[in-house]
């Protein structure tokens, strides 16, 4: 893969997107937000559609000569619906936070209450959070997890529910190891007679493939990202029943967005049509035994992990018993140094601060897209655990860099 096209008339860019390829594969990519889509996605997503004007839906466009896009975006959402079995879609949010943001348009008022997970204990800055649009337009209560647990407290929810009377109860996190009880949630909003949004951004692949719980047919709304464990093209999904698709259709557009980045959607339905083989289900699977691989073999290490393991495709590991003296920001930054690409992250119950936490993150939707199984993982595991005992011996880290090249050179990407 190389960018000869772009290089021909702007080497700048060139050399950073060369020395990008080059990076993801000579490095480890464990942020569990991330992922590597096929090339039939990127060729997709790289593709004419972005010169496209397409405001509004299929058929119902406000510009000429929209009959392709309304193809791929009529693929993408049947696909979606095939995939997480909803009874109406939206393709078109540019992201994530702008998938939430229609959902909180489609039914709330400035000033509505949401209660919703901290973000310092695993929620995300668009349930609520006060430097985000969520957090500056509605009243925001929040739940945490369990301090001994490191699992939701789902009596808490309830009893926040009763006690705020919100109008939203969001569920769905961005660093939660574990099964989330959708049923429960569901309750909580009931007991306030609030709406239920669940964000699924971070396990839309492990719920397409039934290795998680799906909300859908429990929650209201459930949104995510398409870009994660899900592995197509960047951005953001809405699904709903019939109910409430207008009210999110005109919420994604004209009420948050122009135009849709159609190219993007042309990604999402590539990698749409791929979640549906059944090697993608074998992928999942896969995702969610490596985690559990590299968390057992990470607590032989003697490492704490939050909840004490995992269900997902992450592992949050709390440094603070096993390493006292290393910040999550230490360890990010040494393991950057070997290689291995992750991030620092807050604990429950954090005693540092936001910007150097306690945990650093593990995922592996991305290792695994490359063909890590367990084995490879154990021994990924081996690496970490033997930078974080010797952030700063630069004898060790080199040993671990070498290393971290043969696994790289034994899972190739992007031939
Ligand atoms: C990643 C994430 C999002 C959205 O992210 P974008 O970067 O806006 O696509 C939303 N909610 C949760 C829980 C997430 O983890």
């Amino acid at each position: 893969m190389d960018y000869q096209t772009v290089r021909a008339v702007d080497p700048d860019v060139a050399d950073a997107l060369d020395a990008e390829v080059d990076r993801q594969r000579e490095t480890l990519s464990m942020i569990a937000s991330e992922n590597h889509v096929s090339e039939a996605v990127l060729n997709a997503q790289g593709s004419v559609l972005t010169n496209k004007y397409a405001e509004g839906y299929p058929d119902k466009r406000y510009y000429a000569g929209c009959e392709n896009a309304d193809a791929v975006e009529e693929l993408a959402i049947e696909r979606a619906k095939e995939l997480w079995g909803a009874e109406h879609v939206n393709v078109q949010p540019h992201s994530g936070s702008q998938a939430n943001m229609a959902v909180y348009f489609a039914v709330l008022q400035p000033g509505d209450k949401i209660l919703s997970l901290d973000l310092t204990h695993g929620g995300h800055l668009s349930h609520g959070h006060p430097a985000n649009f969520a957090g500056k337009f509605y009243e925001v209560e929040q739940y945490e997890v369990d301090a001994e647990t490191g699992r939701i407290d789902y009596d808490e929810v309830q009893e926040l529910a009763e006690q705020f009377d919100p109008d939203m109860v969001v569920s769905g996190y961005s660093a939660y190891p574990r099964e989330v009880e959708w049923d429960q949630i569901q309750a909580a909003a009931d007991a306030a007679d609030a709406y239920h949004m669940a964000d699924i951004a971070h396990i839309t692949g492990l719920v397409a493939a039934g290795v998680h719980p799906s909300p859908v047919g429990i929650a209201d709304f459930v949104t995510g990202s398409t870009h994660k464990t899900i592995r197509a093209g960047r951005g953001g999904i809405v699904m709903t029943d019939e109910e409430f698709a207008d009210d999110v259709d005109s919420a994604v557009f004209p009420g948050a967005q122009g135009g849709p980045l159609m190219h993007n959607i042309a990604g999402k339905a590539v990698g749409f049509g791929e979640a549906l083989q059944p090697e993608f289900t074998e992928y999942a699977e896969q995702v969610v035994a490596n985690a559990k691989a590299i968390g057992d073999r990470l607590q032989e290490h003697g490492f704490g992990l939050v909840s004490g393991g995992t269900d997902t495709h992450l592992v949050l590991v709390d440094l603070r018993e096993s390493h006292p003296d290393v910040s999550g920001g230490d360890a990010e930054a040494a393991l950057e140094a070997v290689g291995i690409v992750l991030n620092a992250n807050t604990v429950p119950g954090e005693t540092r601060s936001a910007f150097d936490p306690s945990g650093i993150r593990i995922g592996t939707p991305a290792l695994t897209a490359r063909g890590f199984d367990e084995e490879a993982m154990e021994t990924v595991a081996d690496l970490i655990a033997r930078v974080v005992d010797n952030v700063e011996d630069e004898a060790v880290l080199a040993e671990v860099a070498a290393e971290v090249d043969s696994l790289t050179d034994a899972h190739p990407l992007y031939e």
